[in-house]
């Protein structure tokens, strides 16, 4: 059976105020996962970092495309060379790809598993984390005496700024980021109209209190 509530706001789908998206990714007669427009839309204008209707499906992560009349479609994937690691990558604003970007606005602090030691990395390394305690699949380098390229972990004090959205599955924090969703969707609805207008222009970075380098 189809799903018959939106997964983040959590309301019943109808066809005037919560509006089920079709998904090209997660749609399928028997997903019991569904989002609805509205919902989708806030993705897309707020927990995203790019601009242009662009953001990723809350379950799977496929970029998505939301046109102004509804319509959800698979992003376009322009590739090209980074211009921050120079990797040929799908590139966002800026030439940069979503990597560097979203390392840039979240650069923790993390542990290097040979020598211990703590280095800032503009780099989103929780992606290869498994777990928030286990040290990441992939590699960078450390510049505090291991002069190669060790694994990492996010440093225990960093781990709240992790961006929920972008935990890998492991973290269990699709909850927690569908719950941020719910508590944004239900501060806009309390929002009067000429408060709603200026609200389109608020970034992820802005609402994370984070810097962005
Ligand atoms: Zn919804
Ligand atoms: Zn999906
Ligand atoms: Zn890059
Ligand atoms: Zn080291």
């Amino acid at each position: 059976m189809a799903a018959s509530d939106c997964a983040v706001c959590l309301e019943t789908f109808n066809d005037t105020d919560c509006v089920p998206a079709r998904l090209p990714c997660c749609q399928r007669e028997t997903s019991t996962f569904g989002v609805c427009l509205g919902c989708l839309e806030e993705i897309c204008n707020h927990y995203t970092v790019e601009a242009g209707r662009v953001g990723k499906c809350p379950r799977c992560r496929e970029r998505l495309y939301v046109s102004a009349d509804g319509v959800v479609s698979k992003a376009p994937q322009p590739r090209g060379k980074c211009r921050m690691c120079c990797q040929e990558r799908v590139l966002l604003d800026g030439g940069k790809c979503d990597a560097c970007i979203l390392g840039s606005q979240f650069a923790l602090t993390y542990e290097c598993d040979r020598c211990g030691r703590h280095q800032r990395i503009p780099h989103p390394m929780w992606r290869y984390q498994t777990t928030p305690g286990e040290f990441g699949t992939s590699t960078w380098a450390c510049h505090n005496g291991c002069d190669d390229y060790t694994r990492w972990r996010v440093i225990e004090a960093d781990l709240g700024r992790v961006p929920a959205h972008d935990a890998p599955e492991g973290w269990q924090m699709l909850d927690r980021w569908l719950e941020q969703l719910r508590e944004e969707r239900a501060r806009v609805a309390r929002m009067r109209p000429e408060e709603r207008r200026d609200h389109g222009a608020v970034f992820i970075h802005r609402r994370q209190g984070c810097v962005v380098s």
